[in-house]
Formats: structure tokens, C-alpha cells, sequence
């Protein structure tokens, strides 16, 4: 059975194919009008005409291997949620009894109803279970074996359809699992090489993990930055699976794992989440062990981070859960492991096919237990804060809302009132009088639970050791003033984000305000459209109105070559949602006038960012995004191997992202990009990449060392015991804690913010302020407002810069010590990326 989001044009299509060949038509006809019985259905190597494990499926293989199901049963119906970066088709299977297939929308809704989120019966009697495939690229066994999960479960483990909805999305990251599989297909040799020295063990870079951007996948299910994450949460929230399972691939080494998973478990997570994973649990060590196959539980992943595939899940009501088999991009076809045994593609794929059922048997065996406490879980949401209460800018509140509005998470206007509680930015009791432009998001909703976790100001800690950042807060990450308060706050409804200008024409100038990195992607589209724009760098007064330093101006006098100019401004304007001001005269009441050197023209820039060896795949992939998805700006990618400062004479920028640049940058380039900056370049450095920096002979940033004398430190020093060695590690370390830094906002680096930003750092690393620079963000104080901090760790973070601005002749460098587009969810940095590129130190060098 097949639904398409964008229809086949049957008639047209039998149309064609009639013209061409009247046999093939036959053919067609019949495959579509008589579904096979079960016992012709082709098993996936009849199908794809390879034995399944002896060689990586092309992901388009995959998708046709699930339409050709699809189209010979009635217990499956293919459903495309949408297309990847790359144009490759993302798509779902419903896999169920005939019977149940013809009423899964009555099962949905009916199932939804459990959640309170719609209206008619209750469902008592069936499960709904969602299994989600390579989600990173390289972990590349099991899209194959959701292919023979596919139709073992529909053959011989039809029982369990019975009363089990199954959801199968044999590919969550095509792009990147066809970055893998294309390169090992490419270089694999006849027959495979099992020895891990072979080129076919050893991806290039990015690797196949990430999707077209870069982006980790399994890190973005709360941020929702990506396509293949915002398309996938539309059919997701549709659903709200009892069961989520997100396959994974570890190192070579690693025996299989499953859940139970190992503390810390955030606080919203219930018991019965707990104790049904350990009887799923439970349920695969049963198979593992006839099989005499090696597994661990309990260990290494753990459930707090809430933008997992195991996490995210978890906290809008199912059992989340990740499943990890050795293998991962180094394993190919095969790899002579540690032990001297051999790895294989289908001992890779059987183990995944066999946890997948095993998962399925599960839930159709406790459906009554499932459904019942599936509800219980959206019924209490009896949480120590009810609501939270937002204050800030109009765009920083839509970006909010259009996040909220992927979760459909639900959110309402303030009443106006004064509201009290726990205060973000000081983290003391306080209150705060509302407007009614302020935002309420309260936790009595279907997704309170999600609520709690993505707005709370700290995130409980059962354990400290933890695969990922521990703090995350969305009014510290979108910049808000906030309270929590611990009751209900009561709302109104009506919030708009469209804004549309009719300003006055023929005036001096129009102007915009600059606080929002959507600002920037109005600066963007006006330089792209040769609009000539200023900038102003100190606060105005003119006609009336207050322009902070930053704002846009965009003057008549400087735009005579627009036909129309007004119209060519305002449509501009209303196409970013943004509102135009007028000033009248270029004379100011107060601060510069329109013609004083305060109010500079920015020009276009040309920016280039290395990539490839050395950098951060990551780090270079959330630079692409700004670019190409935030602001729409060009740029020229330079990959380290071609880079030489001789070929940054073309470029006013240069932006080394986050990476490990050992010995690219030796003496002799180091001069070479010095000479450059002195002639008027700029260097954009983001975290790691300043250590190319750090310490040098001619530049000013200097790390941060211990002032812990050594021998206090050994007296104070208890014995270790061996177990507890990872524990005392930790307090060396920082894994994603929140701090709040001081803005010197009169530097343009600091244009557009307030006195305070809330950074969040990702590691001790710490640098001191510069002597002879600008220190535009700096932490004062080491106290983490919320998330993780090692004792040892924040010793070295008192009077450390955050981000600075260092100049060299007529050039500079911008050093960013903690990463403000890291995974692009950390809203309130990215305008200090724009800030760098744009206002500080603008290249005026014509190339
Ligand atoms: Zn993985």
C-alpha cells in the first residue's frame, strides 16, 4: 500500500509507459492490482540480487526495497515524510495486521487520546512501537537489517501485528549513510580486506556520521535545527510511539548493548520507563544468550542530554532506548577484531534484526501495562515549577516560538501581571512585571514533561558522569529574563510573528534595529541586492527616535541607483519579518549625525573557512549552516591540504573553525597569516583553533595555568582506588555547563546585547584577559549557573576571556573561546559570530 506526500500521476504515468511498451504495462498493472502472498515475497537478497551483508545497499535500494513491500502486502504502507539536504527520500513504513493498516487512524487518534492530545476512545489493546535506523551514516548494518526486520516481521513473526503497530525508518541520515557507503563501496578490494590497516577501514574526512551539514543527527531530535530532524518530528508527534529504538554502532571491540541504561536519568523519566527497558532488556539477553552472543547493559549511555533518539523519546512518553552493535565506519565487510575473530557485515545485521524483533515481541506482549501507564505518564505532571515566564526582543520570542511550534509544545501571552519566582540571570527568588508581548509556557500540557526538561533552569544530576553537555536551558540559550514560578501563570492567546512595515516614504534613512541574528540575515539579503547599509558605532537620537549602537541605516542619498528605492527596501524589509523605521534629517539630537565617521558603511566581505583535515567536522559544519541556512551568505570553503596565507590576499576574513591543528600552522605560515592580518586581514578563531594562537611569539592570548601550589595539592590529595578513577577524572573536566560572562558592549563585537551574556562552556580550557586587546566578553566570576562543573576544572575560569579582539597593524584577530553556533541551538551566540564578521574591524581593502 502505498501514500505518497507528493502523489504518483498515475494516468500520466501509465500514459507514458503505454507509448512505450505495452508488455511493461501488463506488468505494472498486475504488481499493483494483485498483492503476492506473503510466501512469493522476495527476501531482501532475492530482492536487491545480493546475498543481504555482502555489500553496502544504496540507500535508494533500501527505499525500494520498502515500496516493493509496501506494494505486495496489505500489512504495509509506505509513507515519504520528505527529502534530505541531498534530495534523497525520507520515509516511514507501517507495519501491522492487514486489518490494523486499514484503521491506523483510528488506532492513532485513539492512542493520542491516552496522551489527552485528541478526543475518542481510548486505546487499550494495541502498542505502538517506532524503530529508527543509522541515524549516523557510518553505523551503516543496520538500514540493513531494517530491511530483513521488514520482512521477518511480516512473515514469520506476523503474530505480534496483531495488536502491534510497528513505525519503521530504515534511514533517518541518507546523506550521510550514503557519504559511507559510496567511499567503502569505491575503495573496498575484491575480495574485502579484514585487516584494520586496510584503506577500507579508514574513512576520510567528515566520515559518514554526520548529515549534509555536518550535524550530529542524534543531538539535534530537541533543537530541531536540521530538515531531516524537523520533517521527521511532524509524522513523530503524529504518533508518539509507546517504544522508540534508535540503532546505533560502537567500536569493533565492543560486545552488543542494550538497554537498561546507566544513571544519570533526568528527573522526568518514571519508574515504569525504567523497569519495562530492563525487561526489554531482559527479553534480548534471552536470544543473545541461545545464540552464545556477548552484550552489556547499564554501562556508558545514559538518559539526560534531551536531544538524543533515546531521550527525546523518552521524555514525550515512550520507552527511548539505544541499541549499539560494534562496528561503526572502521568495520566494512569485515575486521579481524582485538580477540583475532572476525567481524562481519551480517554478524553486524542479525544481531540488530534480532534486538528489533525481540523489541516488538515485547511490546505486543504487555500492550494492556503499555497503554496504561502510556497515560498515567501524561496525566502527572505535578512538577515543582508550573510555568515559565519569558521576557525579551520580538525576534528572539519568534525563534522561540518556532521551536516550540515543531515540539507543539503549547505557549500563551502574558497577562500583564507580576509574576514571582526563581530569576535566571541572579538565581534568587525575585519577580518580574509582565507585558503582555512576554511568553508563558506551563508545564499542564501533553508535553509538560518536555517542558520541564528543555526549561528548567538546572537539570537534576543522579550521576556526573555523562556522555554529553549537562545544562541546556532554553531561556539561557535564546537570551531571555525569566522566572520560574511554582504556579500555574494564567495566559492569553494570539501571538503573531509577521511583521509588516508601511513606513513613511521619502525619507532621510530607513533604520532597523540589530539584536537578533535574523538581523544579520537582513543585512545579508540587503548587500547581496547592493543596498549600500551603515552601521552606527555609538548610540543616536534622531527624529525622535533612539538608535542603539549596531543599528541599520540605509540612507536615500546612498542608494540613487535603486529605481525604487523605497519599494526595493519595504518588500526587503517584509520578506525577513522585519520592522523599518524613518529618521527625517541627517541631523542627530543626540550622538553622531548620518555623516560622521561613527556611521560607517559596511561593505560586502569575502570570508574564507578552512575545512577538511584538522578541523572539526562539526565545528566546520555549523559555520556552513550559518552561512548557507541562518544568513545566506557566500563563502569560500579552503581545505587545509591547499591552504597557504599567500592565497588569502582575495579573502578580507579568514575563519579557522574549531580543531586539532597540530602542525599545519608551523612557523613560516603563522608569519605568513601574520603579515596578512597586519595588511588588514581578520582572523575569526573559534575554540580549539585558538591554541594555534596561544602562547605565541607576537600574539596576546595567554592560557590560563593552575595557581594550585603542586605540594598542597598532593597533601590534599586522597589515595584513589583504581575503580574510582573515571570519577576523579571528571573533576578535571566540564561537559557543557552554563556560566554568565560581562559584555563590554560598546565594542562592536558587543553591539546589539546587553551588560550579560550566558555563555555555555564546553571545557577548562581557560585563556587570561588580553593586555593589549579588547576584552569584549569576559568571566569574571567561575560559579556555573547551571550544569556540571568539575572542582578541579573551574579553579582556572575566574578572569577568563570568553571572547576578544586583538590588533595586529591594521588588521585583527577575533578570538571566540567557547563556541557560540555549537550545534546552532544556542541562539543568543550566533550574533556575535555576525558581529564578527560584519562590525568589527571591517575590511575596507578593496581585493
Ligand atoms: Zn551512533
Amino acid at each position: 500500500m502505498i501514500s505518497e506526500e507528493y502523489p504518483l500521476d498515475l494516468k500520466s504515468l501509465i500514459k507514458k509507459i503505454m507509448m512505450k511498451h505495452r508488455l511493461l504495462l501488463l506488468l505494472f498493472i498486475s504488481l499493483i492490482a494483485v498483492p503476492i502472498s506473503a510466501q512469493q515475497l522476495q527476501n531482501p537478497s532475492e530482492f536487491l540480487g545480493y546475498k543481504l551483508g555482502s555489500r553496502f545497499t544504496r540507500h535508494h535500494k533500501v527505499v525500494d526495497y520498502f515500496k516493493y513491500i509496501a506494494q505486495n502486502t496489505d500489512k504495509v504502507q509506505f509513507q515519504k515524510y520528505g527529502v534530505t539536504n541531498e534530495l534523497r527520500t525520507l520515509a516511514v513504513v507501517y507495519v501491522s495486521s492487514a486489518n490494523n493498516i486499514k484503521n491506523l487512524e483510528t488506532i492513532r487518534k485513539q492512542h493520542l487520546t491516552n496522551a489527552g492530545i485528541e478526543n475518542t476512545s481510548e486505546l487499550k489493546d494495541k502498542a505502538v512501537v517506532w524503530l529508527s535506523y543509522n541515524v549516523h551514516g557510518n553505523e551503516a548494518s543496520s538500514t540493513e537489517a531494517s530491511m530483513l526486520t521488514l520482512y521477518k516481521l511480516i512473515t514469520e513473526n506476523k503474530k505480534y501485528l496483531e495488536n502491534t503497530v510497528v513505525i519503521m525508518d530504515p534511514c533517518i541520515n541518507p546523506d550521510g549513510r550514503d557519504r559511507y557507503a559510496n567511499w567503502y563501496n569505491q575503495v573496498v578490494a575484491a575480495p574485502n580486506n579484514n585487516n584494520p590497516d586496510a584503506r577500507e577501514h579508514n574513512e576520510p574526512w567528515p566520515s559518514g556520521r554526520p548529515n549534509h551539514y555536518l550535524f550530529d543527527l542524534n543531538r539535534d531530535w530537541a533543537w530541531a535545527t536540521q530538515v531531516e530532524t524537523q520533517q521527521r518530528l511532524k509524522i513523530y508527534n503524529k504518533w508518539l510511539p509507546h517504544i522508540h529504538v534508535d540503532f546505533h554502532e560502537q567500536g569493533i571491540n565492543n560486545p552488543y548493548y542494550f538497554a537498561p541504561a546507566v544513571e544519570p536519568y533526568h528527573e522526568v523519566i518514571t519508574d515504569w520507563q525504567r523497569e519495562f527497558q530492563t525487561q526489554i532488556g531482559k527479553n534480548h539477553a534471552k536470544y543473545f544468550d541461545k545464540n552464545g552472543w556477548y552484550y552489556f547493559t547499564k554501562e556508558s549511555f545514559d538518559l539526560l542530554y534531551p536531544s538524543y533518539g533515546d531521550t527525546y523519546p523518552t521524555y514525550v512518553g515512550g520507552i527511548g532506548m539505544t541499541y549499539e552493535q560494534a562496528g561503526h565506519g572502521r568495520a566494512g565487510l569485515g575486521i579481524t577484531k582485538r580477540d583475532g575473530e572476525i567481524l562481519t557485515l551480517w554478524d553486524r545485521l542479525i544481531h540488530h534484526t534480532t534486538s528489533g524483533i525481540s523489541t516488538v515481541e515485547m511490546a505486543s506482549k504487555n500492550t494492556a501495562k503499555i497503554n496504561s501507564e502510556f497515560k498515567k505518564y501524561f496525566h502527572d505532571n505535578d512538577f515543582k515549577y508550573k510555568s515559565y515566564v519569558l521576557k525579551g526582543n520580538k525576534s528572539k520570542t519568534n525563534a522561540l516560538i518556532a521551536l516550540l511550534d515543531k515540539h507543539e509544545i503549547k505557549y500563551g501571552r502574558a497577562t500583564g501581571k507580576n509574576i514571582s519566582g526563581y530569576k535566571y540571570d541572579t538565581r534568587l527568588k525575585g519577580s518580574m512585571k509582565t507585558v503582555s508581548s512576554d511568553l508563558v509556557i506551563s508545564t499542564d500540557q501533553p508535553k509538560g514533561r518536555l517542558v520541564k526538561a528543555l526549561f528548567e533552569p538546572v537539570a537534576k544530576l543522579s550521576d556526573s558522569i555523562t556522555y554529553d553537555i549537562t545544562a541546556w536551558s532554553l531561556p539561557y540559550a535564546y537570551g531571555f529574563k525569566a522566572i520560574a514560578s511554582e504556579k500555574l501563570v494564567a495566559t492569553s492567546n494570539g501571538f503573531t510573528n509577521a511583521t509588516h512595515s508601511t513606513p513613511k516614504r521619502d525619507s532621510y534613512a530607513y533604520t532597523f534595529e540589530w539584536n537578533h541574528i535574523s538581523d544579520s540575515k537582513l543585512l545579508a539579503d540587503l548587500l547581496k541586492q547592493n543596498f549600500r547599509v551603515r552601521f552606527t558605532r555609538k548610540e543616536m537620537t534622531n527624529s525622535g527616535q533612539n538608535l542603539k549602537s549596531g543599528s541599520l541605516i540605509i540612507t536615500r542619498g546612498d542608494n540613487k541607483h535603486f529605481k525604487n528605492f523605497d519599494n526595493a527596501l519595504i518588500t526587503t524589509a517584509n520578506k525577513h519579518s522585519k520592522y523599518a523605521n524613518t529618521i527625517n534629517s541627517g541631523f542627530s539630537d543626540k550622538g553622531p549625525d548620518m555623516g560622521s565617521s561613527d556611521v560607517r558603511e559596511i561593505k560586502n566581505q569575502k570570508i574564507a573557512v578552512l575545512s577538511g583535515k584538522y578541523t572539526s567536522s562539526l565545528s566546520y559544519g555549523e559555520i556552513q549552516y550559518f552561512f548557507e541556512q541562518e544568513i545566506n551568505y557566500p563563502y569560500t570553503a579552503i581545505n587545509t591540504t591547499d591552504f597557504s596565507a599567500n592565497r588569502l590576499d582575495n579573502y578580507h576574513t579568514l575563519i579557522i573553525p574549531n580543531g586539532y591543528y597540530g602542525g599545519l600552522f608551523n612557523k613560516s605560515t603563522l608569519d605568513g597569516l601574520k603579515s596578512w592580518i597586519r595588511k588588514g586581514g581578520k582572523v575569526i578563531a573559534i575554540g580549539g583553533a585558538n591554541r594555534i594562537f596561544a602562547n605565541k611569539k607576537g600574539f596576546g592570548l595567554k592560557t590560563k595555568s593552575s595557581n594550585d601550589k603542586k605540594d598542597k595539592d598532593e597533601k590534599d590529595s586522597p589515595i584513589i582506588r583504581y575503580e574510582e578513577l573515571e570519577r576523579d577524572r571528571i573533576k578535571g573536566s566540564i561537559t557543557g555547563a552554563i556560566f554568565k560572562t560581562n559584555i563590554d558592549n560598546s565594542h562592536p563585537l558587543g553591539f546589539g546585547y546587553g551588560d550579560s551574556y550566558f555563555t555555555l562552556k564546553q571545557g577548562a580550557r581557560s585563556y587570561k584577559y588580553l593586555k593589549n586587546g579588547y576584552n569584549v566578553v569576559r568571566l569574571e566570576n567561575n560559579t556555573a549557573f547551571s550544569g556540571f562543573t568539575g572542582s578541579k576544572a573551574v579553579n582556572n575560569l575566574t578572569k577568563s576571556l570568553i571572547f576578544g579582539e586583538e590588533n595586529i597593524g591594521r588588521g585583527s584577530i577575533i578570538y571566540m573561546v567557547d563556541n557560540p553556533l555549537f550545534r546552532a541551538f544556542w541562539d543568543n551566540g550566533k550574533l556575535f559570530f555576525a558581529n564578527a564578521i560584519f562590525y568589527t574591524n571591517p575590511s575596507m581593502k578593496k581585493l
